[in-house]
């Protein structure tokens, strides 16, 4: 993982709130001035809220594992939920709903990512999972379909709950294509905060934003 996405050259300020560059060089100001119509954006459902609060758009039987969100629908929800959060960052820079993916599972993202690159899609921004997810991931939708973009990465909702918290190997994150083992992530709100900065075009005056995630216990570059 640390290799693919080059941590070692990546902005610091990026990778202590969870997010990287694919390439590390990508001029991520460029994109947003000249390219914005041409990212999509992908969010995992295990991000989905679980416990505390519940997903409407949860079932008996697949329970959060789906591609719904009522807000990528247009639809308002006032659940707490990371997800949601930064769904509502994408629609404010105005990502269409058929720009935003929530990955039920890989076997279907992958798809949907081919077909936006042949409609002329050129970088994911952003593209979010666990390191697991990234890592293999990005042979694919980096090497293979040619996209670019920018990495947000899930981490645990709690760090005290280690038995739900984002998967810990490989085999973990397979099993979650599966079936939804009730794996409770997050997207960090300083995440959220400087992705919203990166698509206002404003990457390099972020004197302001936080520098470092708090309970951070999944930090990207330690693997
Ligand atoms: S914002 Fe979307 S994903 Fe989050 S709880 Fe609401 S419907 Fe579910």
């Amino acid at each position: 993982m640390r290799w693919k996405c080059k941590f070692k050259k990546q902005d610091n300020l990026l990778i202590e709130n969870h997010l990287a560059l694919y390439p590390h060089s990508l001029d991520i100001n460029k994109v947003v001035r000249d390219d914005l119509d041409k990212c999509v954006a992908f969010l995992p459902y295990c991000a989905k809220p679980l416990g505390e609060h519940e997903c409407p758009t949860s079932d008996k039987v697949n329970n959060r594992k789906n591609q719904k969100c009522i807000k990528v629908s247009g639809g308002k929800c006032d659940v707490p939920c990371s997800l949601g959060e930064m769904v509502d960052v994408l629609v404010k820079h105005g990502f269409k709903k058929d720009q935003i993916f929530i990955i039920d599972r890989d076997s279907n993202l992958f798809p949907w990512l081919q077909q936006k690159r042949k409609e002329g899609y050129e970088y994911f921004m952003p593209g979010t999972g666990c390191k697991y997810g990234v890592s293999y991931a990005i042979d694919y939708i980096g090497k293979k379909l040619g996209y670019k973009g920018c990495i947000a990465f899930v981490d645990d909702y709690c760090s005290q709950d280690k038995d739900n918290g984002v998967c810990k190997c490989m085999n973990d994150y397979l099993g979650m294509e599966g079936i939804d083992k009730g794996k409770r992530t997050k997207m960090h709100k300083e995440t959220i905060i400087l992705m919203d900065r990166i698509l206002s075009g404003n990457y390099h005056n972020m004197v302001d934003v936080p520098h470092k995630s708090p309970n951070t216990n999944e930090n990207p570059s330690s693997t």
